[in-house]
């Protein structure tokens, strides 16, 4: 596939919208909603949350109009794409009685085309992970296969990263380079508000084609390499990766971990805005006549007694247990498995962990000196028993 540069103007991203909804996608997008962007269905540019900033710090989402034009100059939102790729919650099956016995009815759900607008270059590396999970095994999820395969991106290079975000430590931002069928860098002036799109893919050539375009000049790319390169300096936190699986496979006796516990909440709300966190449970019910049974399948966390209930208890018994296995899971443990990282420095698990837990943060604490005597005070530091 050649790779295009183009230019699109206001009337042409409306166009774009409506062209792929005439193509037959639903168009998710970003838009304000109970004073923090989420992810939904969108008709038009006007549902975009132009004009929105978010200020983020750990335990702290503030959204303000700053009376901007930009359409994406938000950093990430309380939700992730993986709520239309990997749903929170769906109908395996139902079983229906049928005299003495039962008729087992599979559930096969049409399978929604979804274009996601404005998805962010560490949303995709974060559907590029999951993509791992889901179908890079031996076992792959079908639902989430269909609904993969069926999936138009429209990525949005990032401007305004937040105050948690730590992309770039990650390597998977501020500017996307894989897993898009186009991208957009919005270039805000003072006389001018244009998009510069390149395209990733053949569905994007094809879907840019039906959209009024103008050649771009190389002057727009350099604006464009500018507008991410400015995004870079503005990374609101830096996690140091040099060596980290290591670090936590070393740390697995830390008294640290008991540290964190006792601020840790085991709330699960770091688990259930990661992007890339993808444990479920399922859940039997029945009807009160008895004569129908439904399984469903929910997310779950590894931050929840129940979720490693076998018989006779839970594995992970403590908290200081449960935060150790996630953040080891996530830095480190997730590289044997699934061969990268499975954190993608979106920040959503530092803004929305309401004790402010910071994943950039505990992982220097077990990377500094032990200084036993101070660090006792602090309620942080990392020394061995
Ligand atoms: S662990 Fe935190 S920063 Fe990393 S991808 Fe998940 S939510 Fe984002
Ligand atoms: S780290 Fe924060 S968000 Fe995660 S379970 Fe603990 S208190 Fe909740």
């Amino acid at each position: 596939m050649d790779e295009k540069l183009a230019l699109l103007r206001l009337e042409g991203f409306q166009k774009l919208l409506s062209t792929l909804r005439d193509n037959g996608y639903v168009t998710a997008g970003p838009t304000v909603r109970d004073g923090v962007v989420v992810y939904d269905e969108i008709n038009s540019v006007s549902d975009l949350p132009q004009g929105f900033r978010d200020e983020q710090a750990p335990g702290r989402y503030r959204l303000s109009k700053n009376g901007g034009s930009a359409f994406f100059g938000y950093a990430a939102s309380p939700q992730s794409w993986k709520k239309f790729l990997y749903p929170s919650l769906s109908k395996v099956f139902s079983a229906r009685r049928e005299g003495a016995g039962f008729s087992l009815i599979h559930e096969h759900n049409e399978t929604v085309k979804y274009a996601l607008i404005g998805a962010r270059p560490c949303e995709i590396a974060a559907i590029l992970i999951q993509d791992k999970v889901f179908t890079g095994g031996a076992h792959v999820d079908d639902a989430y296969k269909a609904r993969r395969e069926n999936v138009f991106i429209v990525a949005v290079n990032c401007a305004e990263p937040g105050g948690t975000c730590f992309c770039a430590s990650m390597g998977t931002g501020p500017s996307v380079t894989a897993g898009f069928d186009l991208a957009l860098t919005e270039i805000v002036e003072d006389d001018r508000h244009v998009f510069l799109v390149k395209t990733g893919s053949e569905k994007g050539v094809s879907v840019l084609a039906h959209i009024p375009h103008e050649n771009a000049d190389d002057g727009f790319a350099k604006k464009a390499d500018d507008v991410t390169k400015a995004a870079l300096s503005k990374m609101g936190r830096k996690l140091d990766t040099g060596g980290i699986k290591e670090l936590l496979y070393g740390a697995r006796d830390s008294r640290h971990w008991e540290k964190v516990a006792r601020r840790c909440l085991a709330c699960a709300n770091c688990t259930m805005v990661c992007p890339t966190c993808f444990c479920s449970s399922v859940e039997d019910v029945t009807s009160l006549t008895g004569d129908i049974a439904e399984r469903w399948r929910k997310w779950d966390s590894c931050f929840t007694t129940d979720f490693t209930y076998i018989h006779g208890g839970s594995v992970r018994q403590t908290t200081a247990s449960r935060y150790r296995h996630w953040i080891t899971h996530k830095l480190g443990s997730w590289h044997d498995q699934f061969g990268s990282s499975g954190c993608v420095g979106c920040g959503r698990c530092i803004t929305w962990c309401p004790a402010g837990i910071d994943i950039t943060e505990e992982a220097a604490v077990l990377r500094a000196p032990v200084e036993p005597s101070t660090a006792e005070d602090q309620g942080r530091g990392h020394e061995k028993p």
